[in-house]
């Protein structure tokens, strides 16, 4: 399909002190837009300004929630070459999202095909300092003028792109983590799996009572026995209690993470036990006690991996490792980054160069 390109009057400054960045204040000059219009399918995909998009004031999306996303980022290597890792799944995960949410398949060779075309355009956005990348958010919404409750019939896909720094400024440095007891997240059956606004809505009160407790994130427990460990919100994660690697199976209200599979798929790579499958707080809390909880951290795109340095439940305030990143998580770390940046031989070939 071609993709038609608007050229901006004018091109922004870029970032000078990459230092500065944060995440997602930023945005590049382009962004690109493709319709979904019923009988149409998808079609006309636009390279244009990065500007305001105008929306009815009925539309769907800001009704009833129908709108799914992606996150995943674009590196720049010691030899100025940019890439991805592992897109591939970030937009079948996509066309999950889309499914569980009633919205039109998206072809995902069309989708990376206009991915490739806006970093072409958008490549001096890549920053240039160690830890720094290019962030891209894919993300699909119901535009209908119409307040009956409904799957839409006319959609947005929407990259944009926003340059972000490095997410630890000082080596590792362990979260805080609070158990959430009283809020859920998701339930099975309910749309946990998918990346959709929704769940993060639903999860905002809990991240709030947590930062009044001075602790950063939220471990979410499961929706029908608050017994069951299921993720972090916008992280997944992983325990290693006695040597063995174990993380939450996936049943459908767990967010099947990308950085998740491929902290498996290292793990076991090394020889290591990993295990799938369902693990209680209290099984959690009793391997502190016993001293074989060795570490705890969490995955995901923005960090990576994240070593828990607190973890508290209820009145009990367990300190993993010392308050130190652990073994794994350190070659965890090492790897995939070691990979995303170029620096590590991807023999698993997870990345893709941006041409
Ligand atoms: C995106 C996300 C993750 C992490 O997924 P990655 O593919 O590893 O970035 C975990 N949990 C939730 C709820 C998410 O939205």
């Amino acid at each position: 399909m071609e993709i038609k390109f608007t050229k901006a009057p004018q091109l922004k400054e870029k970032p000078v002190d990459e230092s500065k960045l944060g995440f997602g204040h930023i945005f590049t000059d382009y962004m690109l837009v493709m319709p979904y219009d019923e009988g149409l399918g998808w079609h006309d995909p636009e390279i244009r300004p990065y500007g305001n998009i105008e929306l009815s004031p009925a539309s769907m999306c800001l009704h009833y929630g129908q709108t799914v996303f992606e996150g995943l980022k674009a590196y720049r290597t010691a030899d100025d070459k940019i890439q991805l890792f592992r897109p591939d799944e970030n937009f079948k995960r996509l066309n999950v999202s889309h499914e569980r949410l009633v919205i039109p398949h998206l072809d995902e060779n069309l989708a990376m095909e206009c991915l490739m075309e806006l970093l072409k355009v958008e490549k001096d956005w890549v920053p240039h300092s160690e830890g720094a990348a290019l962030y891209i958010r894919p993300y699909t919404f119901a535009v209908d003028p119409f307040l009956g409750v409904k799957p839409g019939e006319h959609y947005l896909f929407v990259i944009i792109l926003s340059p972000s720094g490095a997410y630890y400024a000082s080596g590792l440095d362990p979260v805080n983590i609070y158990v959430e007891s009283k809020y859920v997240r998701a339930v099975r059956g309910g749309m946990g799996f998918a990346k959709t606004g929704g769940n993060y809505a639903a999860s905002l009160i809990g991240q709030d009572e947590a930062h009044k407790q001075n602790y950063s994130q939220v471990l979410w427990l499961d929706g029908v026995e608050q017994k069951y460990i299921e993720e972090v919100g916008a992280m997944n994660i992983f325990f290693v209690i006695d040597g063995e690697v174990i993380t939450p199976m996936l049943q459908g209200s767990i967010l099947p993470g990308i950085t998740r599979k491929s902290s498996i798929e290292l793990c076991k790579s090394w020889g290591l036990k990993v295990t799938e499958r369902r693990i209680t707080i209290e099984e959690v809390a009793e391997a502190y006690d016993n001293g074989k909880l060795d570490e705890v951290f969490g995955t995901g795109t923005a960090a990576v991996i994240s070593p828990v340095g607190h973890l508290k439940w209820n009145d009990k305030i367990m300190e993993i490792n010392n308050n130190k990143i652990g073994a794994i998580s350190q070659k965890l770390y090492d790897t995939m980054t070691g990979i995303q940046w170029g620096r590590v031989e991807d023999t698993f070939n997870w990345t893709v160069e941006v041409k």
